[in-house]
This record gives C-alpha cells, structure tokens and sequence, in this order.
C-alpha cells in the first residue's frame, strides 16, 4: 500500500519535526550537508541524530547518531524513520544496513524523506534495502 508522502498523520509529522529541528545542529563545517534524523522506537519514544564530521571525514551520520540514542536508551526495535537533508536524500547503504538491524525483520518500517524545501517521499525499509545482507549468527539471540 503506498500512502500520499504529503498526507502525514499528526505523530508522523511531529516526529518529521523532530529531524527538521535537530538537522539545524549538525555539524557538518567540511561538507555543509546537514542531516536530520528522527526515529521512533518500539515504546514510541522518538530519538533524534544529526551528522558531525570531522577533519578526516569519518564522520557520524545522523541516522546511526539516532540509532545509538535509541540503544542507549535501553529500546532495541524501530518503528519509523524520518530524515531530513537539503535534496531529500535518502539513508546510504551503511545506514540503511543499521536501519534494518533494528527492524525486527519487518520490511515494512517506513522511511519518509524531506527536502529542506518540503518535498517528501515516503519508502520502506524493504525498499531502500531489497538485498539485505544477512548471515545465520553463531551468537544466540
Ligand atoms: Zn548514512
């Protein structure tokens, strides 16, 4: 089912919010790509990240930054993402890999994509991330 980018409910947009507002922190002084994220967990608590860069450009990306606030928190599953760029890019490989980490196996986690001029696109995990990587671990879950 593909719903209207635009026809956002009011804890999808309050979340958008969110990244729209912690991507004005990021620091990104050598690429000036700022990025915003904000993802809710499984006890819908929402958790925010922005890039910061460094000088070696091994720089933190939003999405992880956001992700490592929601593990710290104790959560350990996501239930939506929000991200926010200049051109409304959507997550790199690595972090769609992060995201999918944290999706319990639902394909389905949606991942909604705003430009800084208000264009949004609405995907889902499985969609950014048709291929996953994916092994039989030998530690125990
Ligand atoms: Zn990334």
């Amino acid at each position: 089912m593909t719903r209207d980018p635009q026809n956002l409910s009011t804890e999808e947009r309050a979340i958008l919010n969110k990244a729209r507002k912690v991507r004005n922190k990021a620091y990104a002084r050598y690429s000036e790509y700022l990025v915003g994220a904000a993802i809710k967990d499984e006890h819908d608590k929402v958790h925010v990240g922005c890039n910061v860069e460094n000088k070696a450009y091994t720089g933190t990306h939003a999405e992880r930054s956001a992700i490592s606030a929601l593990i710290a928190s104790g959560a350990r599953q996501i239930k939506f993402v929000t991200l926010v760029t200049r051109d409304g890019m959507t997550p790199c490989g690595d972090c769609r890999q992060h995201i999918w980490e944290f999706c319990s196996g639902n394909a389905d986690v949606p991942v909604l994509c705003e430009s800084e001029d208000g264009k949004l696109e609405r995907f889902t995990i499985g969609e950014l991330l048709p291929h996953v990587f994916e092994f039989e671990s030998p530690v125990q879950e």
